[in-house]
């Protein structure tokens, strides 16, 4: 048993995908020009003035609802003053002591087990925009500013300090990426930057009810880094604690090259950002029918969506946790399985010939040929005989070239399997005659010898002679001679 408990609490910060930015009419682009999406307000020109994005609003609402949590009707915006050469007014606008939600808990599997850690508060603020650090030709290096992702909504998401290794921690990460993903208010794409994690990690002597002193590092924009930082972080105060010294509390950024954390600033307190209710802008009433709006739209989240895969369909909790990775997914196995009424073999026919499609053409289910539809007449014709098993996988390569229905492709290429008994009876019987000692071995009492006759039979036809018509017409050839 270790020493000491981990203890971890997350800030997320995930990017709504609204049109436009939280104050002001730009749309933010990922990868426009070097401040190409920018205008007087979101540069922080004096005079300028923020108007409240009311989409902002309302998916920062269904983040809450989605996670459980209190909605406060009577909110407002705070300014939270730092310099920073990425921050143009040198205030964030941000939410101090009323975030729009409060409390709420997200629920997720680690390690074969149900944890349900408690949010402490959802807010909403704006991002900042980047430095740029660049080599200029014959020249040492500058940095540049791009104000593009200024002004972008922000949904904070500050978890309570109940996460106790790194890997719970991305598990619970996962979770809240999840939900976002379905409900549809951020992209999540980690690598554009969208989803940013930011763990504060503490110790204490296993037992303790008391919290230890924390560090915070600087947002994580991957599992990996984030599990690297967490894991080296947690290495670093063991070795300063059983030195019996004491972990400052600090910000520390880490560096995926080295592998370590480097100390960033001091932690700052509150106090520090010099708070105070943005003058600019009004107070934040949400109506309660509003909000029962907002909560009728919600869809099924995921952990309701894989129970109900595990119990309506019979699906294994592997295969739901699989088919619910993501919302276009889900929503196309469940159509599927809708239209066909075969959830098990539309659960194959996705997880295996269908994943293996994507995965070479590295293209994603909602953007392929393939729909539930098609997939239903594959599994249709399989089902009435019309193809074999083995010849719908050649169908479901076609469909996934060219979007033609299954029946049209079948049609077309003459695939359909040969039912005819008179038609299969002449082939068998000249194979039977090509390959005299197979039919003898049958004969003479080696019942697997039929195996390679009706592979033969199989082969004449191109794979189209129904395999179980084929057996049976052999088996009678061969004990009638
Ligand atoms: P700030 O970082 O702005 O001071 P908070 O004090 O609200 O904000 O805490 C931020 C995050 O740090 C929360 O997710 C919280 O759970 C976590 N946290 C607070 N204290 C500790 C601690 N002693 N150990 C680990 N995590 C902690
Ligand atoms: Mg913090
Ligand atoms: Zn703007």
């Amino acid at each position: 048993m270790e020493k000491y408990e981990t203890v971890i609490g997350l800030e997320i910060h995930a990017e709504l995908c609204t049109e436009s930015k939280l104050f002001c009419h730009c749309a933010y682009i990922f990868g426009a020009l070097a401040n190409d999406c920018t205008c007087p307000v979101c540069l922080g020109m004096p005079g300028t003035l923020p108007v409240i994005n009311k989409r902002a609003l309302e998916f920062a609402i269904r983040a809450g609802l989605a996670i459980g949590c209190e909605i406060t009707v009577d909110s407002k915006f705070d300014r939270k003053n730092y310099f920073y050469p990425d921050l143009p007014k040198n205030y964030q606008i941000s939410q101090y002591d009323l975030p729009l939600c409060k409390n709420g808990q997200v629920t997720f599997e680690f390690e074969g087990e149900r944890r349900t850690v408690a949010l402490r508060r959802i807010h909403l603020e704006e991002d900042a925009g980047k430095s740029v650090h660049a080599e200029v030709t014959g020249d040492a290096t500058r940095s540049f500013m791009d104000f593009n992702r200024a002004g972008v909504p922000l949904l904070e998401i500050v978890s309570e300090p109940e996460l106790h290794s790194p890997e719970e921690a991305i598990a619970y990460c996962r979770a809240v990426k999840e939900i976002l993903e379905y409900i549809g208010v951020s992209d999540c794409n980690m690598e554009e930057g969208s989803l940013r994690c930011e763990p504060n990690i503490s110790l204490r002597p296993r037992g303790s009810q008391e919290l230890g002193t924390r560090t915070e590092i600087k947002n994580k924009n991957s599992f990996q880094e984030l599990i690297d930082a967490m894991e080296y972080e947690v290495k670093r105060q063991t070795r300063i604690l059983d030195a019996g010294g004491e972990v400052v509390q600090e910000t520390l950024l880490f560096d995926a090259a080295t592998g370590r954390t480097v100390a960033m600033r001091g932690k700052e307190e509150a106090d520090d950002y010099r708070y105070f209710p943005e003058p600019d802008l009004v107070h934040v009433q949400i109506d309660a029918e509003w909000i029962e709006e907002i909560q009728l739209t919600l869809p099924e989240l995921p952990a309701a969506r894989r129970k109900r895969f595990i119990t309506d369909y019979g699906i294994s909790p592997e295969n739901a946790e699989f088919l619910t990775g993501t919302r276009q997914l889900a929503e196309f196995f469940d159509e599927a399985a809708q239209l066909s009424g075969e959830p098990t073999a539309c659960a194959n026919w996705i997880m295996g010939d269908l994943m293996r499609l994507l995965n070479t053409a590295d293209s994603d289910i909602h953007e392929s040929n393939v729909t539930p539809a098609h997939l239903n007449e594959l599994i249709q014709l399989i089902d009435n005989a019309t193809i074999s098993g083995k010849i719908a996988k050649s169908v479901l390569d076609d469909v996934f070239e060219t979007g033609k229905m299954p029946k049209q492709i079948v049609a077309e290429k003459g695939l359909a399997q040969i039912t005819d008994t008179s038609e299969i009876e002449t082939i068998v019987l000249q194979v039977v005659e090509e390959h005299p000692g197979p039919a003898q071995d049958y004969r003479d009492g080696t019942k697997k010898a039929i195996g390679f006759l009706v592979g033969q039979v199989m082969r004449a036809t191109r794979g189209k002679a129904n395999p179980q018509l084929v057996n049976q017409i052999l088996t009678q050839v061969l004990s009638t001679e």
